[in-house]
């Protein structure tokens, strides 16, 4: 059997990739000592890596199920393009040739094979498979096996009946991008791996800049960001088809290269468009929430939302598709108070049960919180995804504004307003209505109730339109001043925190950001430019004489580092991220050719970088952080040294832990508490932390939770 360090050499010689990511060394290492696992990744995270390498070290055949058969053959060219055999199987074969597909992978002449779950449904099908020597099952978007998932397929139950049937029993893998715990138990049984073998990656996408823009006119925002990003892909996604249409007009009339997809169009209308958009013929799209699945092109620059979804596990899996190649890319919301005012009224209207509706609303002014709150916004997602991190990413629209020394102005003497009339009215009441009272409206419900002799109302009408202080009070309650309550009614009720208690005691003072838009920054087209659109032309021309996406030859990615590095040598350009052996062989030459021509002319010299077998070029900041460790510094002392906080170094043991390093938590576990920490995991389960922590004394904090988890992961996977 491969060991990781074969698995890492192959990551540089055939991905031509200097390193793992999160949770891929972990992943693998476990698969290659013959454990089943669970993974648990962000989209883009690089889940397929995670079975296409054990596929290659492992003896026999990798059996791969995959839910779309318009994805598979993309990744069998995929993978073929690196050189790994592969093939696929699904209803788009005929008996016949599925049976030779079958046959010669009996003579190994696959290391992978792609099947459609549907296939697994027939008996007849399973027996044939029983005649291959299969080492490994990778079972991608394994939340399909569950009915609690979103996207439930029936045929993926018949996978553990696969795995059960076949002569010698495989080893597992199971990879999604989003799991509750109800669907992560699911899958655990469905294909009955164990308890434990399960890695949960963070959330959190490094490359993702994510932004809220306020009181914009859209239309022209749109447009200034277009002519600001010439030439690159994105998805523009709307809420509904005729506003898809419409913006698709609109955009066309000014001669953007866009599609459109949405349900309302045929089929064969949406294939097309999906096609054009893959091969960047089309690099732009116009789309409803249906566009989504299958796309698996890597190059997406920026998603924008012209509208706000309906929640967040909604807007971070379609944001998320920007930037599967890791380059840095732009997840914009337009924000429009009406759009939060739409989902309610959907939610309203929709036939869901009471509860259900309730749950909706929740989830929808999480989404509103997401749009109003001040705090980081990747933290935000992945606070809401229940990772309690303390790291804040640095580059959101709200870490940028604190960055560039935003404009603040104080608004004690409003939230004390707001707070004590909220406090007035019983507590009772949702915020619109609050806002009414505050801006002294005549309405019916106000005098019904005696709202309009209280002393607070109509104490802001003076400075203050009822739009503003409506406004107000949503972001005071996305603060965590005024927490929402929805057990006893259909709208949420307004309740003040112990924040905002503070605040009308007179202990805390409240400030809010001046609203600022936010500036789009024309880039004046350098050097670097014009041979990135030259490389990218040859990679167009490469691709229809093969009839492949573009990003299949290489990804935006490599043609960036090109750029930067200007290689003029072989060497040199072997050493470029994304250049495998075989995609040296086959497109090497014709890059550096081009690149040789025009460096000169451009004024672009070569840069050298460091061969990547030994060092990787720079170490990842949670792995100096542990080179720390290994030295025997404590997190203080690094902190120190690094300028860094501490909760960040924690956050960093972290990532180092789902990555496969192994930690001594002990050191960091006091003694009096591991045995309640322990006890208390066992009753409520480790995968939400926030119960636990309300359960344990207060002086517990996440971190220590966390580490006594993580202690229970380490030993569980070394028995
Ligand atoms: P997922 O299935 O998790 O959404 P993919 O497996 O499609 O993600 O991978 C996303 C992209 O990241 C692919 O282009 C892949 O080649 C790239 N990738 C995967 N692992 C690495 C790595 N270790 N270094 C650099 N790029 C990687
Ligand atoms: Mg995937
Ligand atoms: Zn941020």
């Amino acid at each position: 059997m491969g060991s990781v360090v074969e698995a890492e050499r192959l990551l540089r010689q055939i991905y031509g990739y200097p390193s793992f990511r999160p949770g891929q060394r972990h992943l693998i290492k476990q698969i290659l000592e013959g454990r089943s696992m669970l993974g648990i990744m962000p989209t883009g995270g690089g889940k397929s890596i995670c079975y296409q390498i054990p596929a290659l070290l492992l003896e026999g055949v990798t059996i791969v199920i995959s839910p779309l058969i318009s994805l598979m053959k993309d990744q069998v060219d995929g993978l073929r393009q690196l050189g790994i055999s592969a093939t696929f199987i699904n209803s788009s074969l005929h008996f016949e040739e599925m049976k030779q597909r079958i046959d010669a992978a009996k003579r190994r002449a696959y290391q992978l094979i792609y099947v459609a779950p549907e296939r697994l449904e027939s008996e007849r099908f399973r027996r044939l498979l029983e005649t291959i020597p299969v080492s490994l099952v990778a079972v991608d978007e394994a939340h399909c096996i569950s009915q609690w998932g979103h996207d439930f397929r029936p045929s993926y139950l018949y996978i553990g009946k696969l795995v059960a049937q076949l002569p010698k029993r495989p080893i597992v893998i199971a990879l999604t991008a989003t799991a509750t715990k109800r669907v992560q138990q699911d899958i655990l049984e469905s294909l009955n791996i164990p308890e434990n073998h399960v890695l949960i990656t963070s959330f959190r996408r490094e490359n993702l800049r994510f932004s809220v823009i306020h009181g914009v006119q859209r239309e022209k925002y749109l447009l200034n960001y277009l002519q600001a990003h010439p030439q690159q892909s994105g998805i523009i996604y709307c809420a509904t088809r005729k506003e898809v249409d419409r913006l698709y007009t609109f955009l066309r009339s000014k001669s953007f290269p866009v599609g459109r997809y949405h349900a309302g169009m045929s089929e064969q209308e949406r294939e097309e468009m999906q096609e054009k958009f893959s091969f960047d013929q089309l690099p732009l799209m116009v789309a409803t929430n249906a566009f989504g699945m299958g796309i698996d092109k890597s190059n997406v620059r920026f998603v924008i939302h012209y509208n706000i979804p309906k929640n967040l596990e909604n807007y971070y899996q379609e944001a998320g598709r920007a930037g599967r190649d890791g380059e840095e890319s732009d997840c914009i919301l337009l924000y429009q108070p009406q759009d939060i005012q739409i989902q309610r009224y959907l939610i309203d209207q929709s036939d869901l049960s009471l509860e259900r509706k309730r749950y909706e609303l929740h989830k929808l002014v999480a989404m509103r919180n997401y749009c109003l709150t001040e705090m980081c916004l990747q933290q935000n997602i992945v606070r809401y995804f229940d990772d309690q991190s303390e790291e804040t990413c640095g580059k959101c629209s709200n870490c940028r504004a604190r960055g560039e020394g935003e404009q603040r102005e104080e608004v004690t003497i409003e939230a004390q307003k707001i707070f004590s009339c909220i406090k007035r009215m019983g507590e009772r009441f949702g915020l619109s209505l609050v806002a009414r009272v505050l801006g002294g409206s005549q309405s019916k419900k106000v005098k019904q109730f005696g709202f309009d002799r209280l002393p607070t109302y109509g104490i802001l009408s003076k400075e203050y339109t009822n739009k503003e202080i409506y406004h107000l009070c949503q972001t005071f309650a996305a603060e965590g001043y005024i927490a929402l309550d929805y057990s006893s009614t259909t709208y949420p009720v307004a309740k003040l925190t112990s924040k905002a208690i503070a605040v009308l005691k007179g202990e805390e003072r409240v400030w809010r950001r001046k609203q600022q838009t936010e500036k789009i920054v024309m880039k004046s087209s350098s050097a670097r430019d014009e041979l990135f659109e030259l490389l990218r032309k040859l990679r167009l021309e490469l691709s229809q004489q093969e009839a492949i996406p573009p990003y299949m030859i290489f990804h935006d990615s490599t043609l960036k580092e090109m750029c930067e590095v200007v290689p003029q040598d072989p060497e040199t350009m072997r050493r470029i991220k994304g250049m495998g052996d075989r995609k040296y062989e086959k497109y090497g030459q014709a890059f550096l050719a081009l690149i040789q021509e025009h460096a000169n002319r451009l004024g672009l010299a070569s840069k050298q970088i460091a061969a990547t077998t030994e060092t990787p070029p720079s170490k990842a900041s949670h792995l100096l952080t542990y080179e720390m460790l290994q030295r025997g510094m404590t997190l203080e002392e690094i902190a120190k040294k690094r300028d860094l906080s501490v909760p960040t170094i924690q956050d960093h043991l972290f990532r180092c832990h789902v990555e496969g390093y192994l930690i001594d938590w002990d050191k960091y576990i006091p003694k009096q508490y591991e045995k309640s920490i322990v006890q208390t995991i066992a009753r409520l389960g480790a995968q939400k932390l926030k119960p636990l922590k309300e359960a344990l004394p207060e002086e517990v904090s996440y971190f220590v939770i966390k580490a006594v988890i993580a202690k229970q992961q380490q030993q569980q996977l070394k028995s």
